[in-house]
């Protein structure tokens, strides 16, 4: 829409014109809550617009009113990321596949797109993505704007697949940039965090479509810490989960094939009898803390075996993350992974023998990502082991885990981890200032495409500016007590 028409539409031209994409106050879509029960906003309008048009009405709204806008994708996000009070854009409409191109293996999407969705319409075309994470819930700018990765010392993060976006800025313009033309955007905005723009289109390289061949063979803690680089270069896919009430490790091993598929449905979470049993001991678990130690000993049983597996590359990267969760993830360089998890190790192995100490749930998830170039990437400049902890919210209930995620924060800390994005952390400008080369850089372009900071939320002020008190979250950083949540 040019902006001379913009200009001569009324406030309540506006309304109406997005009167059809406004979610209505008392609906289930008017509250958000993230997947895993977390963080929950109230925001003042959410609008699910279906093309740019509507999104660039929402921002001229958003001006006229001194309102911010929060963009959203699916609200997976395990913190207050994706949240706002004031407006919110959920790209959920935004979903469609705009170019397939098989010779040169890429694909034009609108950002929108949840992965599972992109799965489909890849494979129509034999092909796939080359790496994923654990779930593909995920929008494809939920994925972009946090550097979601995937595992591989081979694989960097997903971002560095983007070969060029689409983004309408905060004043409603619209760019598009790529390693060579409007280089900056691009790279913030690979890992942007929803501050620098809308993502509308995202240019994604692909590969052929392809099936991994995935063994899992449990094995002893002490054998990861003693071959701990050469299993993590066993395959092109590796990743760890460890039980820590059994010190057992699965060692996750996928590499390409040809063979034909052979689908194994005995993973532990794809069991009633774990799924079901288990969150009902976690529940138990909430008033008799030592119980927790046998259910991780009873789950640790259930995957004591080894499975291989042949099925399509998305059936093998995701798992089912099942319950609702809290959830921390830090970035560490590979280097330093082994002496991190000799600490966490001589941490948990402590608190298990007291008898009112932590009781972590499992598996903490042990992954890899090779280096990368992006700003905010996690992964910039360095090889890097993901370490990631849950504690489950059985039937969505309160669980502790502060006391817990703290010192495996000041771990991670301690071994110059970055934290994930999209996760809950407490980091500021100062901390974030020394971990990223180009944090100064980022910064720069989100003023540049946003000086009055309308696509800025608490999060984004709160961790990139170091803004505090009421406005911004502060409710994140204090320790909270209630009956069932005492650390
Ligand atoms: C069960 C589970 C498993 C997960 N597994 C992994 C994993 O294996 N690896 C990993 O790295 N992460 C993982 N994550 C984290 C997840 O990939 C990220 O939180 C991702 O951002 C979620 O996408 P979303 O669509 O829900 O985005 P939201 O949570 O809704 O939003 C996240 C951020 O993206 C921004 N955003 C979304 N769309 C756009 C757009 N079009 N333009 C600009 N900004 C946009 C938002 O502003 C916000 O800042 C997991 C999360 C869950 C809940």
């Amino acid at each position: 829409m040019a902006d001379s028409t913009l200009a001569t539409l009324s406030l309540d031209n506006i309304y109406e014109r997005l009167a059809p994409v406004t979610a209505p106050r008392y609906s289930k879509t008017a509250r958000f809550t993230n997947w895993g029960m977390s963080f929950t906003c109230t925001p003042a309008v959410v609008f699910e617009p279906e093309d740019e048009a509507q999104c660039v009405l929402i921002l001229e709204l958003a001006r006229r009113q001194g309102k911010r806008v929060r963009v959203a994708g699916i609200g997976h996000s395990p913190s207050d990321l994706a949240c706002t009070d004031e407006y919110m854009l959920r790209t959920t409409k935004l979903n469609k596949v705009l170019e397939v191109n098989t010779e040169k293996c890429y694909v034009i999407a609108q950002a929108g797109i949840v992965l599972n969705d992109l799965h489909v319409a890849l494979a129509d075309h034999n092909l796939a993505m080359s790496n994923l994470g654990s779930i593909s819930d995920q929008t494809l700018g939920g994925v972009i704007a946090t550097a979601t990765h995937g595992t591989g010392t081979k694989y960097p993060v997903l971002s560095t697949s983007v070969l060029s976006l689409t983004i309408l800025l905060a004043d409603g313009s619209r760019q598009v940039c790529s390693r060579t033309a409007n280089a900056d955007l691009f790279m913030a905005s690979l890992c942007g965090l929803g501050v620098t723009g809308l993502v509308l289109n995202v240019q994604l390289e692909v590969e052929k479509a392809f099936r991994l061949r995935e063994v899992q063979t449990p094995v002893l803690f002490d054998q990861v810490l003693k071959d701990f680089d050469k299993m993590a270069q066993a395959a092109e896919h590796v990743r760890l989960w460890w039980f820590p009430a059994t010190d057992t490790v699965v060692w996750s091993k996928a590499n390409r094939t040809e063979e034909p598929k052979k689908p194994v449905g005995s993973w532990l979470w794809d069991s009633l009898l774990g799924y079901h049993a288990i969150q009902f001991l976690l529940y138990v678990g909430r008033f008799v803390p030592r119980l927790n130690i046998t259910t991780g000993k009873f789950a640790a049983w259930l995957v004591n075996k080894e499975v291989t597996r042949v099925d399509d590359s998305y059936k093998i990267f995701n798992v089912d993350c099942r319950y609702p969760q809290h959830t921390t993830e830090w970035a560490i360089p590979q280097s330093e992974a082994v002496a991190c998890l000799r600490e966490l190790r001589a941490f948990i192995t402590k608190e298990l023998k007291d008898p009112h100490g932590v009781r972590p749930h499992f598996p903490v998830e042990i992954r890899f990502s090779a280096s990368d170039d992006i700003w905010l990437s996690p992964s910039y400049g360095k090889a890097t082991c993901w370490i990631g902890i849950v504690q489950y919210k059985p039937y969505g209930t309160n669980v502790p885990y502060r006391r817990l995620f703290r010192a495996f924060e000041d771990a991670f800390s301690a071994h110059h981890g970055r934290p994930h994005w999209a996760k809950a952390h407490r980091l500021g400008p100062s901390e974030l200032t020394t971990l990223y080369p180009h944090f100064g850089d980022f910064l720069r372009v989100m003023q540049d495409v946003d000086p009055k900071g309308v696509l800025r939320n608490p999060y984004a002020r709160r961790h990139l500016l170091g803004e505090q008190g009421e406005e911004v979250g502060r409710r994140v950083f204090k320790e909270r007590k209630d009956i069932r949540d005492v650390d």
